[in-house]
């Protein structure tokens, strides 16, 4: 996959209509429907100000939510329009429909330096459908296409991929920042070149272990999903999370790992419960975990031992928690692990989702070089796999 592609920087925007994929998926009161982040919108700024400074008129377009090809009012992207306003300083113009009478007469008389905004992408089912005909419409009101919404790159979606098939397309910033921290940290990774892999389930990182094997000098795994491999290896796990028909996966991603000569690190002590609870009592069990008793976070041991290996790494990729860090008494692995990338000297990487939250509440987002703003989109770029809405972008 080529993640070289061009950017705004390349393409002269003076006197040009711009459609502008954002991501404004902004978290909203389920009451009040009052958006209660900002963090999207302010993250799309700098490329809506280069485009504005530089002569452009621009069409942003988003999606908000999950309304499936319905007119959900109250998945309107208004709020978001009246914000952007605020935070831009300067009128956002807001169409009250997408690719209908008003987003189009609004997008002809737009002036360079002026900006609006389409409703909800997704109140038309072809958007998520990458219909031919929305993508066209979409497109017949631009000039040039950019992509600036990281966190749907992985979708194959009108506004995401399709409309490139009639536009010029470019990156914006963020999604520039994402392919060049990323893409280099998976092509030309300065070594050594650490993946710290936590969460859940084998099964949703399968890829990922797999991808990385090929890539990676060390293997960090933590997480519930340690739990099968040591299943596998024949260790007493007691109630803790195991996928029973990863077993064999595990075993086959462990002598893999020996075979190409990565080390392939395996907690060595846990913070066990009886129950899975925010005030079970914590028990630290080192070696066979008892029958009565689930792994919940690595134990201090494991802390250090992790710490250690991170610590003369030149790239570290992170990407799922080393604990059910949601539980105060069950942070303590997935603190450490992110303390020990932020003193770690190296370019740091952390997957969004779950271990972005992490490391965003325990208060270490700053000392990391890049937190990704795509969950499905980071793991899937940490697959290899082809991203459309990478793929239809210009190469440099
Ligand atoms: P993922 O979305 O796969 O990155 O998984 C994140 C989730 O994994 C978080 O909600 C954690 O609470 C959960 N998790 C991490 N470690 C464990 C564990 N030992 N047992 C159960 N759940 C865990």
């Amino acid at each position: 996959m080529n993640y070289n592609k061009k950017t705004i920087y390349d393409v002269d925007v003076k006197g040009k209509k711009v459609l502008l994929r954002c991501d404004f998926n902004v978290p909203q009161n389920k009451e009040t429907g009052e958006i209660t982040s900002n963090k999207r919108i302010v993250a799309a700024l700098p490329t809506i100000r280069y485009l504005l400074d530089n002569g452009a008129a621009v069409i942003a377009c988003s999606h908000l939510g999950k309304p499936k090809g319905e007119w959900k009012t109250k998945l309107t992207l208004a709020p978001v329009a009246k914000r952007l306003s605020e935070l831009l300083g300067q009128e956002v113009i807001f169409a009250s429909d997408i690719i209908g009478e008003d987003a189009q007469a609004k997008a002809a008389a737009l002036q360079p330096g002026q900006i609006m905004l389409l409703e909800n992408l997704r109140f038309d089912i072809r958007e998520e459908k990458n219909g031919a005909d929305f993508a066209k419409a979409l497109a017949d009101m631009a000039d040039l296409f950019v992509s600036d919404a990281f966190g749907t790159v992985h979708r194959a979606h009108a506004s995401t991929a399709g409309v490139a098939a009639y536009l010029p397309a470019y990156s914006g910033l963020l999604v520039d920042k994402e392919l060049s921290i990323m893409g280099k940290a998976l092509d030309d990774p300065k070594r050594p070149f650490v993946a710290v892999l936590g969460g859940a389930k084998v099964s949703d990182k399968i890829a990922v272990i797999n991808n990385l094997l090929e890539k990676a000098d060390t293997i960090i795994i933590g997480g519930g999903m340690a739990y099968t491999f040591l299943k596998a290896q024949g260790m007493g796990i007691g109630k803790s999370l195991l996928e029973e028909d990863r077993l064999d996966y595990a075993l086959e991603m462990i002598r893999k790992a020996a075979d190409r000569g990565v080390n392939f690190l395996l907690p060595v002590d846990h913070l066990c419960a009886a129950e899975f609870s925010a005030d079970a009592e914590p028990v630290l069990v080192e070696g066979d975990i008892p029958e009565n008793l689930m792994g919940m976070d690595i134990g201090p041991k494991t802390a250090a031992l992790y710490a250690e290996a991170v610590k003369g790494a030149g790239t570290i990729v992170w990407n799922g928690p080393m604990g059910v860090f949601e539980f105060d008494a069950f942070a303590g692995g997935t603190k450490a692990m992110a303390k020990a990338l932020a003193e770690s000297g190296a370019v740091t990487i952390v997957g969004g989702g779950d271990s972005a939250s992490a490391v965003e509440k325990l208060g270490f987002a700053d000392q990391v070089t890049h937190i990704s703003t795509g969950g499905g989109a980071s793991l899937e770029f940490l697959e290899g796999k082809e991203l459309p809405g990478v793929a239809c972008l210009l190469d440099r």
